[in-house]
């Protein structure tokens, strides 16, 4: 069941006009160009609810969740938390911050030291963030493991015995065990079995309720996100083209981008139609983005205007908004 969010309330989260540039250097050594990797993108995250970011790969998604962590610096734009800009904080407040905003990655295997037990690994966090005692901090762990599904003697396993199912509970386990108010999941399902997506995907929702978490799901396969979000955003090469609550874009995608990415997801009501776009060529490189409207050059429905002008995002249905001159 769809989250309403009350958009008249104050986002938990505010982004604004967020732009990551890569300097690229030439042979000579000098910056020869930048790669646009995100470019001004704005949204809002509202308590309680699943935003889902969705896009081909190099579309800018995952360099957008790292940059609001300030695992990667932004190039400009603001991210207000708590009435706090993220990218102005600085020591006490900076490590405030972490503990609040927690991030799940692809490959949780990556990132669980091989030589610690997993039970040592879940306490870190809570000593980074200096929560409880030692006694405690057992007792918190003990408890997480149950929450995320996993036994109690799994805290003495190392996480080389462990199936990638688990290592992605484990890899939750360590984000929410210093019960944050907002996580970042990039691409948490995508290393993993479809039976076992839906298990994780189930989990993240129980929790989410159990919780009163705030999620930033981002993936590039569509019917995963629609499966966890409550509105998706569609981003394409750097820019959000389309963001709508998840009913609303499937019944009625405006964007022809986002039209081609539902064209590849199988329909439930086989007798039900829908237009089918094929995009034509390659993702451009983001090093040269095309003039105008970026999706001009794959899209079906160019116009002169496009190739000139930047759209502009309009609200065409309720909370539907798109930036395409169709609309
Ligand atoms: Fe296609 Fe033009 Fe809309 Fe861009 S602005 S998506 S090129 S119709």
């Amino acid at each position: 069941m769809p989250l309403q969010t009350d958009e008249s309330q104050t986002p938990l989260l505010d982004v604004q006009g967020l732009k990551k540039h890569f300097p690229v250097k030439g042979a000579l050594g000098g910056i020869k160009g930048h790669v646009k990797a995100v470019n001004n993108v704005s949204f809002q995250l509202y308590e309680g609810e699943t935003f889902g970011l969705v896009g081909e790969s190099g579309c800018g998604k995952s360099t957008t969740g790292r940059m609001i962590l300030r695992l990667i610096e932004p190039t400009d734009g603001s991210a207000f938390y708590k009435n706090q800009d993220i990218f102005r904080l600085t020591g006490k407040d900076l490590h405030n911050m972490r503990k609040e905003l927690q991030m799940v990655f692809q490959d949780p295997y990556s990132s669980l030291n091989p030589r610690k037990r997993i039970g040592s690994i879940l306490e870190e966090p809570l000593a980074i963030h200096s929560m409880g005692n030692k006694k405690e901090r057992t007792e918190i762990v003990m408890d997480i493991l149950h929450k995320v599904g996993m036994r109690v003697d799994h805290y003495y396993r190392y996480p080389h015995e462990l199936s990638g199912g688990q290592r992605q509970r484990i890899g939750l386990a360590r984000a929410l065990v210093v019960n944050p108010k907002i996580l970042i999941a990039d691409e948490p399902v995508s290393a993993l079995d479809v039976s076992i997506q839906s298990q994780i995907i189930n989990l993240l929702r129980e929790l989410q309720n159990e919780m009163k978490l705030t999620y930033l799901f981002i993936a590039h396969d569509i019917s995963v996100v629609r499966h966890i979000s409550d509105r998706i955003g569609v981003m394409y090469l750097g820019g959000l083209v389309e963001e709508a609550p998840t009913d609303s874009l499937f019944e009625n995608p405006l964007h022809p981008y986002t039209k081609a990415l539902l064209a590849a997801v199988p329909l439930p009501n086989p007798r039900v139609k829908r237009e089918r776009i094929v995009l034509k060529g390659e993702l451009p490189s983001p090093l040269s983005p095309p003039s105008g409207c970026v999706f001009h050059t794959r899209c079906p429905f160019v116009m002169d205007i496009c190739k000139t002008e930047v759209p502009v995002k309009k609200e065409v249905l309720k909370r539907h908004i798109v930036a395409c001159h169709l609309h």
